[in-house]
């Protein structure tokens, strides 16, 4: 491009940081300046000696990365934080801690507010959200300010007689109602405030959806162009409860009602064979690695087969902390322990790829964002590298995955929107959000101990 072609105008500059791209042809730039000219990345490169911007942005010791793209979270379940994660599978239904299914729309708004302010801190410029009433909660979400993809929790399960007696049985009302719920949400929110709102239809998992419902939500979705989101071969239960009913795997059952394409994204995958995952990789589908959660629970995805099987990986919090920087570490490391030892296909950049354009190419958003380019949404996370856990960074990349903190994000950019700034929302106030949080969870825990 010749000089003359450089924009010297801008909405915003940011001078002298170094880029993480997530983009191969070129992974790092150091002592970078990037300029945003509405909603999208305008220039990276050198500046005319006029260059200006109404805001203008030295960040000399800082490191930019896009936004992570954290495909599925349930942030209402902030709610059970440090305590869910000790009871084994599906704590949500055990008695004495609070239940999904005694929330509010209130109730879930607050602490789904609380969850996605959470995600959002630590870099999160997407969410994947699905949870019982996030009909309620997405315009609360959209008012942070970050991209959120949601979905009612879609099922036809009665999870009341799964909680009170164990009885798993189907009710085809129950999941109509859900699914016409979820339907009204795409057709009032979806593609709403500029884009960043999308209503994908969340499947919960395949023992609790009938076949016979799991066919509608893929012609629903399908009709739409919407992304499934689902869990797959999240536990040994799962499994067998599956087989024993239909004779299939969760991913022989997913492929049966027209759902393993690319718009399915696959959460969990740890009890998955080596057929599942070669139908998976034909089909295009995406697997979503939550290693914390897994990790915390006592289990593993087998990643290193699914990556040679050439499955676009992403990676989520889940229930857990929502710090993607923090998870890309956990996704390392738990690879690494399953291989044995360090090799050329764990590296730091792969893990980065997974927390970034990895999650938007699931969402079909591959040139839109997870990546610092020319062209794509300004969506991105500013670092402060100078704090002495990150110093020295010869490999930035590394230094980010290995050592850094969702704390450590200073700024965060969503759409050339300046929504997190010295590690505080700029369009909510925080401490109103906490504390809304705190009375709720307040009440929550009371009552499901009395
Ligand atoms: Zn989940």
């Amino acid at each position: 491009m010749s000089a003359s072609t450089i924009p010297s105008r801008f909405d915003l500059l940011i001078r002298n940081a170094t880029l993480l791209t997530a983009d191969p042809a070129a992974p790092i730039v150091r002592n970078a300046s990037l300029g945003v000219i509405g909603d999208r990345i305008a220039w990276i490169g050198a500046l005319a000696s006029d260059a200006h911007a109404a805001l203008d942005l030295d960040l000399a010791g800082r490191v930019v990365t896009p936004g992570f793209v954290n495909v599925h979270t349930h942030s209402a379940l902030s709610m059970v934080r440090g305590v869910a994660a000790d009871l084994g599978f599906a704590p949500s239904y055990t008695k004495g801690i609070p239940n999904a299914l005694d929330l509010t729309p209130e109730d879930s708004i607050a602490m789904t507010r609380l969850g996605a302010l959470e995600a959002l801190l630590a870099g999160s410029t997407l969410i994947g959200e699905h949870f019982v009433h996030v009909d309620a909660c997405v315009p609360e979400i959209a008012k942070l300010g970050l991209r959120v993809h949601a979905s009612v929790r879609l099922h036809d399960v009665d999870f009341r007689k799964v909680a009170d007696s164990g009885r798993w049985q189907f009710d085809a009302a129950l999941g109509d109602g859900l699914l016409e719920r979820n339907l009204a949400l795409h057709g009032a929110w979806d593609g709403k405030e500029d884009g960043r709102v999308r209503v994908q239809f969340a499947a919960h998992a395949a023992d609790t959806c009938s076949e016979p419902f799991l066919a509608k939500v893929a012609q629903a979705a399908q009709a739409r162009g919407a992304v499934v989101n689902t869990h797959l071969a999240q536990s040994k239960v799962e499994v067998e409860r599956v087989l024993a009913r239909t004779g299939r795997t969760p991913v022989q059952v997913f492929d049966h009602a027209g759902l393993l394409n690319e718009h399915l994204l696959c959460g969990h995958c740890i009890y998955v064979e080596d057929d599942d995952i070669a139908r998976m990789a034909g089909a295009g589908a995406n697997v979503v690695h939550i290693p914390k959660c897994n990790a915390a629970s006592g289990r593993l995805a087998p990643t290193p087969k699914i990556k040679a099987a050439g499955l676009n990986m992403t990676l989520a919090t889940d229930t857990q902390h929502a710090d993607m920087v923090e998870l890309m570490r956990w996704a390392l490391a738990t690879a690494r322990v399953q291989v044995g030892g360090v090799d050329e296909d764990w590296q730091p950049h792969h893990v980065f790829a997974m927390a970034t354009i990895n999650g938007a190419r699931a969402l079909g958003l591959a040139d839109e964002i997870g990546s610092l380019q020319v062209g794509k949404k300004a969506d991105f996370v500013v670092l402060d590298f100078r704090r002495p856990h990150l110093v020295p960074a010869p490999n930035p990349v590394g230094t980010l995955v290995h050592t850094a903190m969702g704390r450590d994000v200073e700024m965060v950019f969503v759409d050339g929107r300046c929504v997190v700034r010295d590690g505080r929302p700029t369009l909510v106030n925080r401490e109103a959000v906490i504390a809304e949080a705190q009375a709720t969870a307040d009440r929550l825990w009371r009552n499901a101990t009395t």
